[in-house]
């Protein structure tokens, strides 16, 4: 499991925890606060996603229907410089295999689950060498699976996230804040105050100016 992985220019990268890609796509500020900052906040919807999680990260594995569920399967890619782990993986007898990801809540727009799961399956794909053409998002409130495509579409979308994830990390700040449609939903609204700090707030920009020099 590699702690640094390549950059196209051969330099040594951080390896970054997967799970950041879906802040990424969610709110890049979200994921710098975590990075830089190191800040962790919970809310109604982030206690309910753990305790979802609870049940689906329990380690080991049991057979069902042909298909062997491999849960809280650590997984990683060298080429996404990325880190982390599935809460279940199906194993069919042909040597395929199929990630699914729990989420307590309903789908959202932003389209962050489905790059983190195809995030999923690129390392699945690097590291047993052969494709993963689908996944699953399990949705434990509706109780519904919904299963996603890894077209060429949502494979560079996810790339590209990844990569923006480490020039993020490595600029090492945090960028200013918007009020996204996400906001009322974020775990760190209460620490991020996005409508205080939004970078088009004036009293935000005239603070901002008095220490720009
Ligand atoms: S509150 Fe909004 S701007 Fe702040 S981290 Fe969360 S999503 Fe991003």
């Amino acid at each position: 499991m590699p702690d640094t992985a390549q950059t196209a220019a051969g330099a040594p990268r951080e390896t970054l925890p997967l799970s950041l890609l879906n802040d990424y796509v969610y709110c890049r500020r979200r994921a710098a606060l975590k990075i830089v900052e190191g800040w962790r906040g919970a809310n109604a919807h982030t206690e309910r996603g753990d305790v979802v999680h609870g049940h689906a990260d329990l380690p080991g594995y049991e057979i069902a229907a042909g298909v062997t569920l491999l849960r809280a399967l650590p997984v990683w890619s060298e080429v996404l410089g990325l880190l982390g782990k599935c809460d279940i993986v199906e194993a069919s007898v042909d040597g395929g295999h199929r990630p699914v990801e729990y989420k307590s809540g309903q789908r959202r727009p932003w389209g962050n689950d489905d790059v983190q799961l195809c995030a999923q399956a690129l390392c699945l794909e690097e590291m047993f060498g052969r494709p993963v053409p689908r996944g699953a998002v399990y949705h434990a409130e509706s109780r519904r699976r919904r299963e996603v495509e890894f077209t060429p579409e949502l494979r560079a979308q996810t790339a590209a996230a990844a990569a923006a994830l480490h020039a993020l990390a490595a600029a090492d700040r945090v960028p200013a804040a918007e009020y996204l449609p996400g906001c009322p939903e974020c775990s760190l609204f209460n620490l991020c105050l996005p409508k205080a700090t939004a970078a088009d707030n004036r009293a935000a920009r005239l603070v901002r100016q008095l220490f720009e020099v």
